[in-house]
């Protein structure tokens, strides 16, 4: 699509700016992209308390402890270490250069990609807006962000601050439902970063694909925790527990599900228990989040209520107190059977399925009958059988023995397979998701490549 059949107004006219304050400055120098690095820094530093009071506003609850935690220090961090390896980052990597082509000299460099879209979801709005923004900047690109809808406090606050520290040609952020959503999906974007469900995943794709648009996927699905027989099971409940509640289980790497050795379950049960009420004492707990909002809510009602109806067993982790609002106590589930809901959607909330398995061998089949799930959680001391069962199955990221730390590592890419995504951002993989790595060759002033002319009949001293 050339720019000019764009309407130039409103969301066409943001990108339109960039679009050409980008081809004024092509390739801003490493200087360029600290200084935008320190201003993302800057600014979440001196808003923090503006930015939990938002989050929780849009939550109906969320303490900001936990959204200093969860949200303001690992996108401080990314900062932090982005900021630390962006030279390397751009230096051009030195290729081989094959024996006939010598002594001309092979290298890819990285240069900026032009204008990212990114689209952020309600659960982490800062960090899942963060993230991606560093990558890009890093990488020398100008970015538009499309918030959620579902948070329009901290929305109208990040499209505020991003306002006050960045010209709108350089970062912008934009507001809107769904129909703001679609027309900013449409937009020939030259990389399109999507963090979201997978349904609406597919939806953005189809739009990215009429302009060949790249995208990076970030999605959803269920992310099975597995306990290997003989493993301690009070410290994988414990471990488990602060995985699933952190955020009222609204992470897009909460353990959706945990596999148990068959009988362990009612200890596994009162472990978690024990572990919850020791961290929040009751569901009315400030340090508990509430479920997000009202259609999710339902939504997740509706699935405990089918689950029960059908013979599930729901156990309560948390008394409810003086519960209020959206707040959701978080539950185990037992005795779940495949035709249940709860057992094939991404549960997003505050329910945990446990189901028993009779081996090792049962429990990675349960695993690879599903979609790939965008985090695997191993609970196991044994090396050997740690590593069997990580090249035996596969998932975006895995964290042994714990949940939802190999997020929070600079260093690894993060990402989806399959239905749980594609591509992948963070640390240096994000910086190259967000470059062109463009292929040079540089011929050397005695031509070696004289082999390739014709006539082919003449041997090549003679040529
Ligand atoms: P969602 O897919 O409903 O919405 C995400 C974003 O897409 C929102 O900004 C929304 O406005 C926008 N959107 C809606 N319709 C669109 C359309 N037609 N075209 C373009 N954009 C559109 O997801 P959600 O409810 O906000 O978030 C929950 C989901 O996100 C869960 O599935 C969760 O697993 C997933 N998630 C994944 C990650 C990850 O990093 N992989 C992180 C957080 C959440």
């Amino acid at each position: 699509m050339n720019l000019t059949d764009l309407p130039q107004t409103g969301l066409a006219a943001a990108f339109a700016a960039q679009r050409s304050a980008f081809a004024r400055e092509p390739m801003p120098d490493a200087a360029a992209r600290r200084a935008n690095l320190d201003r993302l820094a800057l600014l979440l530093k001196n808003n923090q308390q503006a930015i939990c009071e938002a989050i929780c506003a849009d939550f109906g609850h969320r303490s900001h402890t936990e959204t200093r935690l969860i949200e303001i220090f690992p996108s401080l961090e990314a900062i932090r270490y982005a900021r630390a390896k962006l030279a390397g980052w751009m230096k051009p990597s030195r290729r081989h250069t094959g024996l006939w082509f010598l002594p001309g000299r092979s290298e890819v460099r990285y240069q900026p990609l032009g204008v990212v879209g990114v689209i952020v979801p309600w659960n982490y709005p800062l960090y899942l807006a963060i993230g991606p923004l560093v990558g890009a900047l890093a990488a020398g690109n100008r970015v538009l962000i499309k918030m959620s809808e579902f948070g329009p406090n901290f929305g109208a606050l990040f499209a505020r601050l991003i306002g006050e520290a960045f010209p709108p040609n350089l970062v912008s952020v934009v507001l809107g439902g769904a129909d703001v959503a679609a027309e900013f999906s449409s937009l020939p974007f030259d990389h399109l970063l999507f963090t979201g469900s997978t349904p609406v995943g597919r939806i953005v794709m189809a739009a990215a694909a009429k302009n060949l648009t790249p995208v990076t996927l970030e999605l959803g699905g269920k992310s099975p925790a597995i306990v290997a027989p003989g493993f301690d099971i009070k410290t994988a409940a414990q471990r488990i527990g602060f995985g699933k509640i952190m955020n009222g289980g609204q992470t897009c790497i909460a353990p959706d599900y945990v596999l148990l050795p068959r009988g362990q379950e009612e200890a596994f049960v009162a472990a978690m228990r024990a572990f919850a009420q020791k961290l929040y004492g009751d569901a009315a707990s400030p340090d508990y989040a509430s479920v997000a909002h009202e259609r999710h809510y339902t939504r997740l009602l509706a699935l405990l209520d089918e689950a029960r109806s059908m013979g599930a067993r729901i156990e309560a982790l948390l008394p409810d107190g003086a519960i209020s609002g959206r707040k959701m106590a978080p539950v185990v589930l037992l005795d779940g059977t495949p035709d249940m809901r709860v057992m094939q959607e991404e549960i997003f909330g505050p329910i945990l399925p446990v189901i028993p398995y009779d081996s090792l061998d049962d429990a990675i089949a349960y695993v690879n009958e599903r979609d790939r799930p965008l985090a695997l959680y191993v609970f196991d001391d044994q090396r050997g059988r740690v590593e069997s069962l990580l090249d035996r199955t596969a998932s975006g990221g895995v964290t042994v023995n714990d949940c939802i730390l190999h997020i929070a590592q600079d260093d690894i890419p993060f990402g989806g397979v399959g239905p749980s995504g594609m591509g992948r951002y963070h640390g240096p993989e994000g910086f190259k998701t967000f470059s062109q790595q463009r292929a040079v060759f540089r011929q050397a002033a005695l031509n070696g490549s004289a082999i390739l002319h014709p006539p082919f009949g003449k041997p090549l001293a003679e040529k």
